[in-house]
């Protein structure tokens, strides 16, 4: 393992907006909006959006090919500001770890996890999470703020700097359907084929289940915006899921599935259901056997994973007898399921050392979802 700090790159002036937070759409009503004709406004839209993405500049004056008017106005009104990168940890396996600083001091991270055929960046969408999953530690401390969309975007063109990325995510710190207009917008730029240009097939969201909101995204993001879903099940039956999961109180497995029914797949595709399994709690064949009748009919895949245990909660890992079984029992029941793979293990270690070195944020953070997110990889039969 290596880690590594830097200083902040870059100073963000709190009073100009940040451009890397605008979709095309929100560019062209900006320049409308100082008289650029309508045609023109498109076409600028689409060359900021390459010089920001794809040519990755971090000023207004190397956008050569705008007019001096239409720069002098972006540069009066907005700031290209880099994310700050204040920490960075690399795992044997390959796994890195970024920490970076926002605005107002509080700290988020992004991981990128290698595997054979593509690079995943795991990013965060709150400071801190409302939902209050028993498992998870960054449910202890609560919500400070969501991210805005800038921020988001950030940790995408930050780390796309450094590496080849394929695929995006948001399995980082945060809800990201209780950020859901900021994470849609962030969507949007990220897919917009002058930018980063990302295909929906390679960008994943994942919620702890607000089925209020997954209908909302299913209306929201269509098309060629449409991510793919991810639903942490984590339990079996209701009073099981709800007693490591509060968001079970308010909508219950029934309607999480009926919302996951209902969500426009395309041919081919299919719904990630992720389960948590917990030593002596959700562990057993009959939980998996709930499982399967519970998933019956939707397009899925189900991603068990492996409780990792950190101070302040009283699970257990499970045995990899019982997880095994479990794996060996959907698939034998036809449900398309892995075992995910670990990884950055030996980073978490290392989090003891980012915890007094840098913040308040990364003391409580366990760094536990986001280094083991999910890149894809199998193992067990
Ligand atoms: N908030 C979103 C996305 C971030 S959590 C969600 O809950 O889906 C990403 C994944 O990490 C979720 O599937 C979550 O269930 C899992 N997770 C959280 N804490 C964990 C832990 N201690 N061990 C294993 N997986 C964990
Ligand atoms: Fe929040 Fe996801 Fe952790 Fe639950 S598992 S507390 S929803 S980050």
């Amino acid at each position: 393992m290596t880690a590594s700090t830097a200083a902040p790159e870059t100073i963000q002036k709190p009073h100009k907006h940040h451009i890397l937070g605008l979709r095309k759409s929100d560019l062209v009503e900006e320049l409308l909006s100082i008289g650029v004709p309508e045609k023109k406004a498109r076409y600028h839209s689409r060359q900021i959006f390459h010089w920001l993405y794809q040519r990755k500049v971090t000023t207004f004056e190397m956008m050569t090919d705008l007019s001096k008017l239409v720069r002098g106005h972006l540069a009066e009104k907005f700031q290209i500001a880099p994310l700050p990168k204040v920490f960075h940890q690399k795992s044997i396996d390959g796994t890195q770890k970024f920490l970076f600083r926002l605005y107002d001091g509080k700290t988020i991270e992004s991981v990128l996890i290698p595997a054979e055929d593509r690079l995943t960046i795991c990013i965060s969408s709150q400071v801190g999470c409302a939902m209050g999953c028993k498992f998870c530690l960054t449910g202890t401390m609560g919500l400070m703020r969501n991210l805005e969309v800038y921020e988001i975007v950030g940790q995408v063109l930050e780390l796309s700097k450094l590496e080849t990325i394929s695929n995006i995510v948001f399995m980082g710190m945060g809800e990201p359907l209780h950020n859901l207009e900021n994470v849609c917008r962030a969507i949007e730029i990220l897919l917009a084929q002058d930018a980063l240009n990302f295909s929906k097939r390679k960008v994943t969201v994942s919620t702890s289940g607000l089925v209020s909101a997954i209908r909302k995204m299913n209306d929201r993001l269509v098309g060629e915006s449409r991510p793919n879903l991810a639903i942490s099940l984590n339990g079996s039956y209701d009073a099981q899921r709800e007693e490591v999961m509060p968001v079970n109180k308010a909508f219950p497995i029934a309607d999480l599935l009926e919302a996951c029914r209902d969500w426009h797949l395309e041919p081919h595709r299919r719904i990630t259901f992720e389960y948590v399994v917990l030593g002596g709690l959700n562990d057993t064949v009959e939980d998996a056997a709930r499982v399967t009748k519970l998933l019956r009919g939707i397009p899925c895949k189900v991603n068990l994973i492996p409780y990792n245990p950190h101070d302040g909660s009283d699970y257990k890992r499970p045995e990899h007898e019982a997880v095994l079984a479990m794996h060996r029992y959907l698939l034998d029941h036809d449900i398309a399921a892995m075992i995910r793979h670990s990884r950055g293990r030996d980073i978490l270690a290392a989090c003891g050392q980012l915890r007094s070195a840098v913040d308040a944020v990364a003391r409580t953070r366990p760094h536990i979802a986001i280094a083991d997110c999910n890149d894809g990889r199998v193992i067990g039969a």
